[in-house]
């Protein structure tokens, strides 16, 4: 598993930086946003460092698919029951600030701190 020295969320899914979890397996790590946009707001994260979205390849793909397919269990696990929002933001244009793989997810009732 290729880690990141410097990367705040290699850092998190290595346990030297606290988090509040939400799930975890082998190769995911979901924990709640520390300045959540929405009353439901967690990132799902490969546990192993890929930068954004523009370093996936072909390999990935499964990993990919199953950050998608996890987003909704955890949503109605967390209750929310009314629709969530997803993003991911990709490099420097896309809004990106920590550049370790991040899928945002976000719920629950409006209304939210960023629309
Ligand atoms: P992005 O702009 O997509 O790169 O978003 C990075 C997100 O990571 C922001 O929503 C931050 O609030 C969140 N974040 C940064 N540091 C931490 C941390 N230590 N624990 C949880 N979330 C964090
Ligand atoms: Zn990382």
């Amino acid at each position: 598993m290729s880690h990141d020295p410097n990367c705040i969320f290699c850092k998190i899914v290595q346990g030297q930086i606290p988090s509040k979890k939400v799930y975890e397996d082998e190769d995911l790590l979901g924990f709640h946003d520390i300045q959540p946009w929405a009353p439901v707001h967690f990132l799902l994260i490969p546990k192993q460092h890929i930068a954004s979205m523009v370093d996936l390849t072909p390999e990935h793909a499964a990993l990919m698919g199953k950050m998608a397919v996890l987003v909704p269990q955890l949503m109605k696990e967390l209750g929310v029951t009314n629709g969530f929002r997803t993003v991911v933001n990709t490099g420097s244009d896309g809004g990106q600030e920590v550049f370790h793989l991040h899928m945002h997810a976000m719920g629950g009732p409006r209304p939210w701190l960023k629309g």
